[in-house]
């Protein structure tokens, strides 16, 4: 028998308890923002029968074509470890008759998978927030999601720091015209077309545009854009998001290249990018997803939605040093007892605490020891507090509280005075 280790998979990582603190954090203002714009959670399972992504995603994209994770289950049924959430989402609702004659606004959260090359902000599992809406075609609601996420930047202390890329690919027709003109062009300049871009000119030719081949971004810039091509109805939609989108105050860039690497999308796209993250700098991607629903079987229901990836918005905020003290899951009290004769009282103690200030945040020093490891114990923990317990306080009543990172004296206090201290300490700290 081998002896080896085993280890994770590349490129799938653990989340340690330094780092889940930040996470909850995280985890915690995207369920509030949620709440705020009237969004329901939806959960689906990990796991889909494979059909479901090559013919929603598509079969000609980067995603089916060589980064899902599928395998033969023990029936021999094709499953995938899902690549991304919206093809789950759309197959729940319509399975469950959530999209009978009403509007939808959904969210999920969740781990996804795909076998890309592991790097900083890319990984083989990683998770992704995302927000699907069904049933309405307006801009309004274009406009909306994007609010709803310029909101999560604004709450994470981020909007100064990323920029919303808009573009239209307008309906299909207008894309399949467009299309035409598009691989005409590149025929003129077939000399200057990578591997790739030639292996995509006759299966997905819009993506030839998403390269990042620097020898092929003079002839790219030239291209033809969609965006001069598009049919009347997809230009009043795009003019009428970029109106609300002034209107609230919000910056954008239009991108003409910005075309997205899942087929499913149509008329409005959109991205947020950021440039501290090196070539991982898209955070949030979505847009508009009108064919899907009846792609997949449904009757045709308007859809748009978008999906951030947590880890690069993680990154993000530790790049920037945006990690507010509240997400450093930083203990408020360590209760250590003097010595074992203490023990059953500072247990009853740190009991009635918790019970008294639900806020607060506190941890009893067990498997005795010396004092002196004790106190070492204490200072380790990171709290900010110390209380000590020990015969005389038994006696009293009273305990000592000590400030282990502020110069103060520390104070004996009897249980009441004990609360109201914590109390007030606990406000100065969330204020
Ligand atoms: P990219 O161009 O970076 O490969 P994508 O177009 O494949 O991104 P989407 O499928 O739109 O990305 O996913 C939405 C978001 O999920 C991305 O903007 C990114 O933040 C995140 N994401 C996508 N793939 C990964 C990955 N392999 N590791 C970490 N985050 C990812
Ligand atoms: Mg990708």
């Amino acid at each position: 028998m081998s002896t080896k280790k085993i280890q994770a998979i590349r490129g799938m990582n653990d989340l340690l308890p330094d780092q889940s603190a930040l996470w909850q954090y995280v985890e915690g203002q995207v369920r509030l923002l949620m709440q705020r714009y009237g969004y329901d959670e939806i959960r689906t399972p990990i796991v889909e029968q494979t059909a479901l992504f090559a013919r929603s995603i598509g079969e000609v994209t980067d995603i089916v074509e060589k980064e899902m994770y599928t395998f033969e289950d023990r029936n021999g049924d094709s499953l995938t470890l899902r690549p991304e959430g919206t093809a789950s989402c759309v197959r729940a609702a319509m399975e469950h008759g959530l999209l009978h004659n009403q509007t939808r606004r959904l969210w999920y959260q969740g781990p996804m998978f795909r076998h890309e090359r592991p790097q900083k902000g890319r990984y083989r599992q990683f998770h992704q927030v995302g927000v699907e809406t069904f049933g309405l075609e307006g801009p309004d609601i274009d406009a909306e999601v994007i609010l709803l996420s310029a909101r999560l930047w604004k709450q994470l202390g981020l909007f100064e720091q990323v920029t919303l890329e808009l573009n239209s690919l307008g309906s299909s027709e207008a894309r399949a015209a467009y299309r035409e003109t598009l691989v005409a062009y590149f025929e003129q300049h077939h000399e200057r077309l990578d591997e790739d871009s030639l292996r995509r000119l006759t299966s997905n030719p819009l993506r030839i545009l998403d390269s990042k081949n620097p020898d092929m971004a003079g002839m790219l810039a030239d291209a033809p854009r969609l965006i001069d091509h598009l049919d009347d109805d997809s230009r009043a939609h795009f003019e009428q998001l970029c109106a609300l989108l002034d209107a609230a105050g919000i910056d954008y860039v239009i991108n003409p290249r910005l075309v997205r690497g899942l087929d499913y999308y149509g008329r409005t796209v959109f991205e947020w990018t950021t440039t501290a993250l090196g070539s991982q700098g898209t955070v949030c991607a979505g847009g508009r997803y009108d064919g899907l629903v009846e792609q997949l079987g449904g009757k045709p229901i308007p859809a748009v939605g978008f999906a951030l990836g947590i880890e690069r918005l993680i990154l993000l905020l530790e790049t920037l040093a945006l990690v507010p003290d509240s997400a450093l899951g930083r203990l408020d009290l360590y209760l250590l007892p003097v010595d074992d004769g203490a023990t059953r009282q500072t247990l009853l103690l740190a009991e009635r605490l918790r019970t008294a200030l639900p806020a607060l945040r506190a941890q009893l020093h067990c498997g005795g020891g010396s004092f002196k490891s004790r106190i070492k114990k204490a200072d380790r923990s990171g709290a900010r507090l110390a209380l000590l317990v020990g015969e005389d306080e038994v006696a009293t009543g009273k305990a000592t509280l000590k400030f282990l990172r502020d110069d103060r004296d520390q104070l004996s206090l009897d249980q009441e005075a004990l609360i109201d201290t914590l109390s007030d300490l606990l406000v100065g700290e969330g204020a």
